[in-house]
């Protein structure tokens, strides 16, 4: 099957926004063995969109377009389309209902230009979009496809996952694919290659490494007849793994470290405060990303300079004595944060994340502290010397540092 995608939106050709939906599509597109042949992004101009559709339905067997499924004027796909195929838009009866369900729910009443909406052609069926209120169209024809999907991402991800990959594979009677990832931090992305190199070479599952922000992810990926078949070997695979890396996986899948760590502290009825230098509020603002956080974060201050981590509780004997970049100011930071903010634990961070040696110490070097009145626990971290990298890793280092105390904690 020879595949072309058009990614339609003025913002696009503008350079506002990146074609992540092209991307997207593209990696997943040879999971389901599809070759990719072209890409194309045009904006929403009637006849330019029209000329790209009819060139990609004619070279193409299969033609995937996000965006301009919208409700507004310049939201023109379905209308090209149509035109194209010379096939009459027209309101189907279930779709309106939707839609207007859509709105209903959350009390709005369906403003008219959103009818456009509910259209379909003969040759169109509608895919769901829960996620929003326009509708996806697979369009067949000739033995030609042409699937139109949303151009959000999330809206367009979910319709892909649930409704146009399984029914893709199931059109090219394919094997079940399935995948695991598992997450960990701790090591780097070469020390785990090293970890699992004799599983690399397997074919089914393969295994993949991968790095990202939040630490190496490791993707196992089965092919079978049988969903049950793939699950078992994945399983397989994934004990021989956590038998590897125990305790520095920490989620798998959609899991986020800051969700992971939040869930334990709720779980143990713990709240945390913190206190960050070179993180800038990085820390706070991840543990806060999680709905619900208020239940267990207390609160976060960025102490930035000497004076602000002094006004906010840390020993200026302390700064000079070690500096501000020490293990003792970073375990005085934490201790100001729970104190001042009356929290079970608390954590400071300080480093360096300039492009320059702090009072002799190295770029991307941190300290970052947990205490719980108790017990405390000092880290070193030592990051890629890159000012957003030194504040990303050294923020889930912290949050990785957090749930590992957790852990071992009754
Ligand atoms: P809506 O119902 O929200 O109007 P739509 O199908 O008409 O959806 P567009 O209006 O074209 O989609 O795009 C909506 C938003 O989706 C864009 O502002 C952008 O944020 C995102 N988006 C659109 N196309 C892409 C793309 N190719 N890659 C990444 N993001 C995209």
């Amino acid at each position: 099957m020879k595949a072309e995608i058009t990614s339609i939106g003025t913002e696009l050709l503008l350079g506002e926004i990146t074609d992540t939906n092209a991307s997207y599509i593209a990696f997943q597109l040879p999971l389901l063995g599809i070759d990719l042949y072209w890409v194309t992004q045009v904006g929403d101009n009637f006849e330019r969109m029209k000329e790209c559709l009819e060139r990609a339905w004619k070279r193409s067997d299969l033609t995937l377009t996000t965006g301009g499924l919208g409700p507004t004027e310049d939201d023109l796909t379905r209308e090209a389309i149509a035109t194209m195929l010379g096939e009459e838009p027209r309101v189907d009866p279930d779709l309106e209902q939707q839609i207007r369900e859509f709105f209903s729910r959350r009390s709005i009443e369906m403003p008219e230009r959103n009818i456009k909406q509910a259209t379909l052609i003969p040759s169109a069926e509608a895919i769901p979009n829960p996620r929003g209120t326009a509708p996806g169209w697979w369009v067949e024809r000739g033995g030609k496809l042409l699937i139109a999907m949303p151009g959000p991402p999330s809206e367009m991800q979910r319709m892909w996952e649930k409704e146009v990959s399984p029914r893709l594979r199931q059109r090219l009677g394919h094997e079940i694919i399935l995948s695991r990832t598992l997450k960990t931090f701790g090591h780097s992305e070469g020390a785990v290659d090293e970890m699992v190199s004799p599983l690399l070479s397997a074919t089914n599952p393969t295994l993949a490494v991968y790095a990202k922000p939040d630490g190496i992810h490791l993707r196992i990926t089965a092919k079978a007849k049988r969903r049950e078949e793939a699950e078992k070997m994945i399983a397989q695979r994934e004990e021989e793994i956590r038998s590897l890396f125990e305790e520095s996986i920490w989620g798998c899948d959609d899991e986020t470290l800051e969700a992971v760590l939040g869930a334990l502290l709720s779980e143990k009825g713990l709240s945390l405060a913190t206190m960050e230098s070179c993180t800038g509020g990085l820390l706070a603002n991840l543990i806060t990303d999680v709905p619900g956080s208020s239940a267990y974060f207390k609160g976060g201050m960025v102490a930035y300079t000497d004076e602000a981590k002094i006004s906010h509780g840390v020993d200026p004997a302390l700064i000079v004595r070690h500096g501000s970049v020490s293990p003792e100011v970073a375990e005085a930071m934490a201790e100001a944060a729970r104190a001042r903010l009356g929290a079970d634990i608390g954590v400071g961070i300080t480093g360096v994340a300039d492009p320059e040696e702090v009072e002799g110490k190295p770029i991307g070097s941190a300290h970052i502290a947990i205490v719980d009145g108790k017990s405390k626990r000092v880290i070193r971290g030592s990051y890629p010397p890159l000012r957003p990298e030194v504040k990303r890793r050294a923020a889930y280092h912290a949050l990785f540092e957090l749930r590992r105390t957790l852990l071992a904690s009754k």
